[in-house]
């Protein structure tokens, strides 16, 4: 975006790159909903009295995230694949096109150190492709890497359909009990899952408890930076969320 912060500070992670690289691409300026109008963090994508890049919680794990992004996907300022790779060190991101697949993406599918999931709902798999858990530690030498296509549901089911490359890894698919349990401990209301929350999910199911507690932290203090900017109100640094992440983040356990 013309204009806005470069803080300098802050190494660009997996979904900055990919936005630069995209922006670089486009032939006509991207326009965020909101107007041409106001200056934008270039760590967090906020308004620099709303940045929330001080707060960003990185955490090692052991699984890995690997964001298959439609090509609009990383230019909106609200797509939460950013907070993922925020939060884990080993995120990995990629744009998505139907003819072509970037070499990269499938040099690190290959990479024997990781086990794929692709994360979708097992009705659209065959049916011995489909399963519930995640291989714990002790019974796989390799580390989970969780697949995410990050779309619009219609754009992400066509991804799954026409990404031969994804066909022969396991789909990891969300049981209703598991996503119920979420929503209840959450107390969300809604029937949609964005990209942060479905990431702490599967981190949970992989063991990273304490990363998915802090991406769903992180997720939540986002959104509020987010919604005050967006209603010219100050963002309250005391509220529950900001508590939350700052527990999290102060006690300096390992994950
Ligand atoms: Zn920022």
């Amino acid at each position: 975006m013309r204009g806005a912060l470069m803080t300098g500070d802050v190494t660009p992670h997996a979904v900055s790159r990919l936005r630069s690289a995209r922006l670089a691409r486009s032939v006509k300026p991207f326009m965020a909903r909101g107007g041409p109008r106001g200056e934008r963090c270039a760590g967090c994508r906020l308004r620099p009295s709303h940045c929330l890049c001080g707060l960003r919680p990185m955490q090692p794990t052991r699984a890995g995230v690997c964001l298959l992004m439609a090509d609009v996907e990383p230019l909106k300022p609200s797509n939460t694949g950013w907070l993922v790779a925020d939060v884990v060190q080993d995120t990995f991101a990629f744009g998505w096109a139907r003819t072509e697949v970037d070499p990269a993406l499938l040099a690190l599918l290959a990479d024997p150190q990781w086990q794929p999931y692709v994360v979708f709902p097992g009705e659209y798999a065959a049916a011995e492709r489909v399963v519930q858990a995640v291989l714990p530690a002790a019974d796989s030498g390799r580390r989970p890497l969780f697949v995410l296509l990050d779309a619009t549901w219609p754009e992400a089911r066509k991804m799954f359909r026409k990404s031969p490359y994804l066909d022969r890894f396991p789909v990891l698919s969300l049981l209703a009990e598991q996503v119920s349990r979420y929503r209840l401990r959450r107390s969300t209301r809604s029937d949609h899952f964005c990209t942060a929350e479905v990431a702490a999910l599967c981190l949970d199911l992989g063991g990273d408890t304490r990363a998915a507690q802090t991406l769903e932290a992180y997720f939540d203090v986002f959104t509020h930076h987010y919604l005050q900017a967006k209603h010219q109100l100050p963002p309250d640094l005391q509220n529950a969320a900001h508590q939350a992440l700052h527990a999290l983040n102060g006690a300096a356990a390992p994950p």
